[in-house]
């Protein structure tokens, strides 16, 4: 039985047993941080972007969509600063060659000392290294290394080159000619996307600031420490959310959508003590204020939500480097003038979660190694307990058996429900079998059909986490399900 150090070992094999997550081009080996998703696992991430996608755009009155290009002109990545500042310190051990992230080294580290219960060390080490990495002061950082003796996990030596930063964008080239000119990145965030049509949608679409604008899409960056199977990425997929306010109105806005996105996660049943909010000690170069919500995964807390307050920066930056105006006109009037607020460049507070971190949280939390032994039987169950609104199968159909006109009364339920949500039929094997792969697909409702059905139009229906069965009228079973999926 998995318990909490081999968890993610368990869900890592869970998710390719049963096809939700491949390591991309196994085949070849796979590639190092990059992973496919398999016919479960494409529809279970789907649910999640389209739930996102509805609460974010189609609840709100003042929020619309956008699907900008993966591509964008290079200079868009000058003006947002990162080809200069997107860079993360790094370190090489000179024995082995292996290079670390300065900030997962050291947390590396943190974690070791407060599983062996030194608490005080760990705590005051972390201390430190905030205060360094706010100064990007890398000579104290390579100190803190040393003076702490932490050592190469292959090498186990202390032998550290110094401290550089390294680019995380990926490049390519545009055209058939080489050269800096024909430069492009694969976008490292899709938040610029958002900025650069900022006026276009503003416009076309008749906004009136505060509103925001939404997006879903991949992203890319060249992690060094890619690890823990799809926390850490070279290629995933962020939910964006740029809203744009009044100038001096963003701490209010920061508050609002803090809490609003709190609100999102917890509505989804997951217990509110495996969240957390960490306010950043360092800001980035563009941010007056910055939160992450961290979220208890297997291996404990980490990131899993920034939230921003962008200032104009953005804006701004793209106004100078594109010499195009980027304000927007408010002609409501400031209590404090009456007269119209005019032109300036709204300030954006972001809210930016990873689609796959999130399917971390969902799956992780979902999955469950049950012992169900009685006194006469050993047994046991895995079972992934979705939200049925995530779950990639809400119901499926299983005749007792092959004949006696019971597979033809399950095609026809199917057939009833098969366009309001996705339903799977199967007939092979026994029915303790087959609740059992469904369990471990995560499907909330199993019905079957048997020669009862025939008499009076009743199916057992099977609730997933309680395996409880009741007998309801085909009738009923449509809408039964339909309930189960609102939030
Ligand atoms: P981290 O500190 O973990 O590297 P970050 O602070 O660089 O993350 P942001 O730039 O704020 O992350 O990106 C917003 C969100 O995108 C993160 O909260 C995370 O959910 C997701 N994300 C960022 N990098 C990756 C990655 N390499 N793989 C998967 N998701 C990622």
């Amino acid at each position: 039985m998995a318990n909490e150090t081999n968890q993610l070992p368990a869900i890592i094999s869970h998710c390719k047993e049963y096809g939700f997550i491949f390591p991309s081009s196994e085949i070849y080996d796979g590639l190092q941080a990059v992973y496919d998703y398999g016919q479960m696992g494409s529809d279970l991430k789907k649910n999640i972007k389209d739930h996102w996608w509805r609460s974010m755009t189609q609840l709100q009155d003042n929020i619309v969509g956008l699907d900008a290009a993966i591509f964008m002109h290079p200079t868009t990545w000058k003006a947002s600063g990162h080809v200069d500042n997107f860079n993360d310190p790094m370190i090489d051990n000179k024995d082995s060659n292996k290079r670390y992230r300065v900030d997962h080294l050291i947390e590396a580290q943190v974690e070791k000392w407060n599983e062996e219960g030194k608490e005080k060390e760990a705590k005051q080490l972390l201390e430190q290294m905030d205060a360094l990495l706010a100064k990007d002061d890398f000579d104290g950082l390579k100190l803190l290394i040393e003076s702490n003796k932490i050592s190469c996990s292959i090498s186990g030596t202390c032998n550290w080159t110094d401290i550089r930063q390294f680019n995380l964008m990926f490049a390519t080239e545009f055209g058939s000619t080489d050269g800096e000119d024909n430069r492009v990145y694969l976008r490292p965030e899709t938040a610029q996307g958002i900025f650069v049509n900022f006026l276009n949608v503003q416009k076309t679409g008749r906004m009136k600031v505060p509103f925001g604008i939404a997006q879903i899409g991949k992203a890319f960056r060249n992690e060094i420490v890619a690890r823990q199977f799809i926390f850490r990425m070279r290629e995933f997929e962020q939910m964006e959310m740029q809203f744009f306010v009044r100038p001096g109105s963003q701490k209010e806005w920061y508050a609002f959508w803090k809490a609003e996105r709190m609100k999102w996660h917890l509505a989804l049943g997951i217990p509110a003590e495996k969240y957390r909010f960490h306010d950043h000690v360092k800001l980035a170069h563009y941010a007056d204020a910055a939160c992450d919500i961290e979220f208890a995964f297997p291996m404990g807390f980490k990131e899993l939500e920034g939230i921003h307050s962008r200032t104009d920066f953005d804006l701004k930056q793209h106004q100078e480097f594109s010499m195009k105006k980027q304000q927007y006109f408010d002609n409501d009037l400031d209590p404090a003038t009456g007269k119209p607020y005019g032109n300036y460049i709204p300030y954006v507070i972001e809210t930016s979660i990873g689609l796959d971190r999130m399917f971390l949280v969902v799956i992780s939390h979902a999955y469950e190694e049950q012992d169900l032994s009685t006194a006469d039987k050993q047994d046991s169950r895995v079972v992934l307990k979705l939200p049925p609104v995530l779950a990639p199968i809400k119901m499926a159909v299983l005749p007792l058996n092959k004949k006696d006109g019971l597979p033809e009364i399950a095609e026809s339920i199917l057939a009833e429900c098969r366009p309001h949500f996705r339903c799977f039929y199967e007939e092979k094997d026994s029915i303790g079998k087959r609740y059992r792969r469904m369990d471990a697909l995560g499907t909330p409702f199993c019905v079957t059909v048997d020669y009862q059905t025939k008499e009076d139009n009743t199916v057992t229906i099977r609730h997933r986490d309680s395996m409880e069965q009741e007998r309801i009228p085909i009738a009923e079973l449509k809408s039964m399900v339909q309930r189960s999926l609102s939030i």
